[in-house]
């Protein structure tokens, strides 16, 4: 699962990378074409402003040419030449003319502003064609004189119609540089004018004075044009666009036709720069794209620890047991068959529980409580090997999933795992001893956890039973026992109702008289399937759901409702022996309860016995006292049942009141041959007698044993010898009809 989520991550980041390293170089491209585009925009529009520019230039200096033709016209005839020399001097001088001058019609000498002397076929020549054309602008002309490049502005000169000479004008080239220069490329680009042969006539930079052909000779044009190709565009005047590589710089030349003397502009730009901005623009832009990438990426990234940091307190709150750092309950509930698999099916599932845990807790307080919780959970977690697990399901239990080979070993493992518990966490400064006990199910079959965990449970439930082995094994007839408690369970309460449950009377005699002087209720199930089920069977299970305390007064009201019967009957009464559990005297209801049963129906209250075992008094000594106190004011008699099946203590009989003691069959067993039993039991009559009880042997089966108890001064005999329980028909017909009262 989480190699899988890993490739899966590799995957996208490697999508993300090549998706961006791919964007990149799109970028980039987009970028380069995008500025490319921009700049031969730029190029065409600066190239054709440039050559409007030019032309502008070159028809200023043409219109100054013809305002100072009319002034000097006008003055026709030149009477003060030293006059017309000052003013062709001073229009010169402001307006940067190189040279101004006058060629008189008959090609004469020259009036002019500077004294320099002209050949007589240059001056007819410019003569000639002003008087032709009116005004023209010549090709570049290495001036006369100091041989500097210039262009020369003519313009005719009238008197009215008569022609009378021309105006010319030499201006140096470089007057037209600032008119070339390309604008928005001043630095990198160059404009020149050139013939239709490629000469360069004006402006050009490092190109001045070159035929760009020649130049471009060397040249490597681009997208298969050749120069052929160029040299035909100008030729022909048409607009030419070419790029191409020059001394390892690429170039962009753009070139449009002009309207003067035939000459061509060309704008020419090197675009290496147009690379280097596109790549510092892509750079930049890549620059801040990583920015954002690596800020977001910090971001996803602290969102993503933050969720992660979240998703682990979650999990540790959902999964982890605080206070020993193990998995909890719900955790190994989830990955139960998981871990099972791991053990390859060979598992036993084991609860691990402290004896009185609670009595530590009680004792050392809560704080040491866990610390011995934290040290057993150490200990055990220790044990472990691959693939086993543990968890603390609750308090003082653990839950362990061990590998099981076979019982024997298992069983080994555990105790010493449990002797490892109590030497780490032996208690300092106190007699408490931190004893284990384990239920142990070994997992045969696939089965879900929790019935895997009930039958550990069941397991465990005996070891705490048994004094004295701590480990016990799941056995399959305990899952019987509890199913069939469950079965039982499920049906009392209709049992109950319907009349399932009957009493037996068991007659008790008088030994001296050998007359029936009482009797005990036995309560009987009577089940379809089973038939009469004997109380073992189920009043210790009806003691630990409280059902009991239904039934005994269901059964003391069947009682009772005997008594009135036979009285009703004229039969005779006899007291009537009811058992009652333990439960009761926990019970504030129960006196006033019984007390209400008996006076129903009328039924003297001397006439109900209440059977208390021996085992509840000596458990609570004192609220048996107060109950049996409660019951004697109301008039009721009370038995101690069972007297030495268990511990009995002799001082118990002097402290409560007892009515009767009803010695147990246990008690008799043996009595016959064993000549120290027959001293006990006489000793135990002689005090019963002392504390003025009455002496009930019950389970009295043979005569034998009734010879001996009647003679060790038993007063009561209950027993198969004399008679089983019987049904209260049966019963019934044992008693003596009343006497008719004496008139
Ligand atoms: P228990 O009160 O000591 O009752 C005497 C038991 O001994 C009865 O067993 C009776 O059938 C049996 N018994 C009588 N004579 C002999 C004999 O000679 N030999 C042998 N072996 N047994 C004899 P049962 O009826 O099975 O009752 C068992 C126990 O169940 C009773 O012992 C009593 O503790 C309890 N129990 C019976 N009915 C009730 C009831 O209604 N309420 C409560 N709470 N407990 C009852
Ligand atoms: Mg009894
Ligand atoms: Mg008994």
């Amino acid at each position: 699962m989480k190699r899988n989520s890993l490739i899966v991550l590799l995957i996208i980041l490697i999508v993300v990378v090549a998706g961006l390293a791919g964007g990149v170089v799109f970028y980039w491209h987009y970028i380069g074409d995008l500025l490319e585009r921009d700049v031969v925009a730029n190029v065409m529009e600066s190239g054709n402003e440039t050559a409007d520019n030019f032309v502008r230039a070159l028809e200023a200096d043409q219109r100054i040419v013809d305002t100072i033709a009319i002034t000097v016209q006008t003055n026709y005839p030149w009477a003060d030449k030293a006059k017309l020399e000052r003013f062709l001097y001073l229009q010169g001088k402001y307006n940067g003319f190189e040279n101004l001058g006058i060629i008189p019609l008959d090609n004469s000498e020259m009036t002019l502003a500077h004294n320099v002397h002209l050949p007589k076929d240059w001056q007819k020549e410019m003569l000639m064609r002003a008087l032709a054309e009116d005004t023209f602008t010549t090709k570049r002309y290495p001036q006369l004189g100091d041989g500097k490049n210039v262009l020369v502005q003519a313009a005719s000169l009238h008197d009215g119609m008569e022609p009378i000479g021309a105006l010319v004008v030499s201006l140096p080239t470089e007057r037209y540089n600032s008119a070339l220069a390309l604008s928005s490329f001043t630095e990198t680009g160059l404009a020149a004018v050139i013939s239709r042969d490629g000469q360069v006539e004006v402006g050009g930079r490092w190109l001045k004075g070159k035929n760009i052909f020649s130049v471009l000779e060397r040249a490597k044009l681009r997208n298969g044009q050749t120069l052929d190709d160029l040299r035909q565009d100008i030729q022909d005047g048409q607009g030419s666009f070419v790029r191409y590589q020059l001394d390892g710089q690429n170039r962009l030349l753009y070139g449009v036709s002009l309207p003067v003397n035939e000459w061509y502009l060309v704008a020419i730009l090197p675009t290496d720069f147009i690379q280097a901005q596109a790549h510092r623009v892509a750079w930049s832009s890549l620059a801040l794209f990583v920015f954002l990438f690596l800020l977001f990426g910090l971001l996803g990234l602290y969102i993503f620890c933050l969720r992660a940091y979240n998703s682990r307190q979650l999990f540790k709150t959902a999964f982890i047991d605080e206070l020993t750092g193990l998995d909890n309950f719900n955790r190994m509930s989830i990955s139960f068959e998981e871990h099972v698999q791991n053990l390859q099916g060979e598992v036993a599932l084991v609860i691990f529980d402290i004896l009185k845990f609670k009595v530590i807790n009680d004792m050392l307080g809560y704080e040491r409580g866990d610390l011995i919780l934290q040290k057993a959970a150490d200990v055990l977690k220790s044990w472990l090997n691959g693939g086993e697990h543990i968890c603390r399901s609750s308090a003082d239990n653990f839950v362990l999933l061990l590998s099981l080979t076979d019982r024997h070993n298992l069983r080994a493992r555990i105790t010493r795992m449990l002797a490892a518990v109590r030497r780490e966490c032996a208690i300092a400064d106190s007699c408490l001893k931190v004893e284990g006990v384990c239920g142990v199910y070994e997992l045969k079959e696939p089965l879900p956890f929790y019935i895997a965990l009930d039958r550990a449970r069941l397991a465990l439930a005996n070891a705490k039973k048994s004094p004295k082995e701590n480990i016990q094994f799941y056995d399959e007839k305990d899952r019987h026992r509890i199913v069939q408690e469950r079965q039982l369970e499920n049906s009392m309460e209709q049992a109950l109702a319907d009349g399932s449950f009957t009493l037996m009377l068991q007659p008790k005699y008088d030994f001296k008289t050998g007359s029936m002087e009482g009797a005990e209720a036995l309560v009987r199930w009577n089940q379809a399937e089973r038939g009469l089920v004997r109380p073992d069977d189920f009043i210790p299970l009806f003691e630990r759901n409280g059902f009991i305390l239904k039934l005994d007064m269901f059964i003391l009201e069947q009682a009772v409702k005997f008594l009135a019967k036979w009285r009703s009957n004229g039969k005779q009464q006899v007291p009537v022996a009811v058992n009652f559990s333990r439960l009761h005297l926990n019970d504030s209801r129960y006196i006033p309860q019984m007390t209400q049963i008996v006076d129903a129906y009328d039924v003297p209250h001397h006439m109900i016995e209440v059977e208390l075992t021996e085992s509840v008094i000596l458990n609570n000594s004192e609220l048996a006292q107060s109950v049996i106190r409660g019951l004697h004011k109301k008039g009721f008699s009370v038995a101690m049942d069972d007297f030495g099946s268990g511990y009995s203590s002799l001082n118990v009989l002097k402290s409560l009141q007892f009515d009767s003691i009803k010695l147990d069959k246990e008690f008799l067993s043996g009595c016959e041959q064993n000549p120290t039993a027959r001293h006990v039991i006489n000793g135990a009559v002689e005090m019963i007698k002392a504390v003025g009880a009455k002496v009930v042997a019950e389970g009295v089966e043979t005569e034998k044993q009734a010879v001996f108890l009647r003679e060790m001064g038993c007063d009561l005999a209950q027993g198969y010898y004399f008679s089983k329980p019987i049904s209260e028909d049966e019963f019934e017909k044992l008693l003596k009809p009343v006497p008719a009262p004496e008139e």
